[in-house]
């Protein structure tokens, strides 16, 4: 029914954050190399995510925000070996029993000729009608928890602390996804729309956080590319797939870290940036070996941090939380003894 439909759609989208990730993520998976966010009042009023991406087929017009539809999930199987950020089918249904919802898509074929698609909460379509466009996807959200008073008012008390963790989201997807021009821009209530950040498409995360953080910022960093030798213990990698002669398993740490002997300032957590194969995921633990280690040469700051964590697919779960933000890694206290030996190597081979 409506209500539970409802209920269910927001445990997958709990608040501003979820619905720019789910929007950005379908964007990446749909080979974008463009994508443009547009907040109206922080979000408060709509969230937009353009993107130059494949478009949605007429033949899925129907479909698309029904429950549990995906065009990216052949079979169980495929699972483990999943390429894109979303297979659930989850985002654009909950997203329909939670705001109202309109998409503008056009693939290659149907240029210049675009299909504005209207849907109901349920995510039953409700209407179709054409409108000019190129290839892409534009996902207007409007009026976010209209029907959920009490999270409304909620969000609406947070916008401050709800739109530091929003921009802090993208600027993360931004600075990771190589190849991908990204635009975000806000409009008050009244007044002008303004751009908050963008980067270039540019081939390297080094320009990337040029773009976003400023080319002092990444002046002060220095580059970081740590290989930790995982020796297998019991778990996903003794099994199935394991190597036969019971070799170790890299772990690559890739990105960017303060050098200690830069005084900076003091960095704000939103500058500690880490990923999981280009995910986006909050590591406490990791951050907590990162800070401890840079403290001993440098106890007066924190480090930025973007940090790529490049491991074997068997070695985590994402899929444990329907937002999937907790991640489970196997073995992670192996992992942090590693890291915190090769961040001290790291450090010491630099002018500190
Ligand atoms: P999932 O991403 O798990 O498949 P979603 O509810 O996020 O589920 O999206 C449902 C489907 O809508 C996707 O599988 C995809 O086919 C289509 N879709 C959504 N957003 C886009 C987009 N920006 N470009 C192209 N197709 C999209
Ligand atoms: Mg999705």
């Amino acid at each position: 029914t409506e209500q539970v439909h409802r209920i269910q759609a927001g445990q997958v989208i709990v608040d501003l954050c979820s619905v720019a990730k789910e929007l950005v993520e379908n964007s990446i998976d749909a080979g974008a190399t463009a994508i443009e966010v547009r907040f109206k009042n922080q979000g408060l009023d709509s969230i937009e995510v353009q993107d130059n991406g494949s478009g949605i087929a007429p033949h899925n017009y129907e479909s698309v925000a029904l429950k549990h539809y995906t065009s990216k999930l052949s079979s169980y199987d495929d699972l483990s070996e999943l390429q894109t950020f979303g297979f659930r089918g989850e985002a654009l249904s909950s997203l329909c029993a939670l705001s109202r919802v309109s998409i503008v898509t056009c693939t290659q074929q149907e240029a210049p000729r675009a299909t504005r698609l209207e849907f109901e909460a349920s995510g039953k379509l409700k209407g179709t009608s054409v409108v000019s466009g190129q290839r892409g996807t534009t996902v207007v959200v409007e009026d976010l928890f209209r029907n959920l008073p009490v999270r409304r008012r909620e969000l609406e008390r947070n916008i401050k602390r709800e739109w530091g963790k929003v921009i802090n989201l993208l600027n993360q997807y931004a600075c990771v996804q190589t190849g991908v021009k990204f635009t975000v821009s806000q409009q008050p209530t009244k007044g002008k729309r303004m751009v908050l950040f963008s980067t270039k498409g540019n081939p390297s995360t080094r320009e990337n956080i040029i773009n976003v953080f400023g080319v002092k910022t990444m002046n002060a960093l220095v580059a970081m590319d740590l290989k930790l030798e995982l020796i297998p213990t019991a778990g996903p990698l003794s099994k199935g797939k394991a190597r036969a002669d019971g070799s170790s398993t890299e772990v690559r740490i890739l990105g960017h870290v303060s050098r200690p002997s830069h005084g900076e300032g003091r960095q704000t957590p939103d500058r500690q940036m880490f990923y999981i194969n280009g995910r986006p995921c909050g590591l406490p633990q990791f951050a907590k070996v990162f800070n401890e280690v840079y403290r001993s040469y440098n106890a007066a700051q924190s480090p930025f941090i973007f940090a790529d964590i490049q491991l074997d697919t068997r070695l985590y779960d994402v899929n444990v939380s329907p937002d999937k933000r907790t991640i489970l890694l196997h073995d992670q206290g192996q992992m942090l003894d590693n890291l915190r030996e090769s961040l001290i190597e790291l450090f010491e081979t630099q002018d500190v």
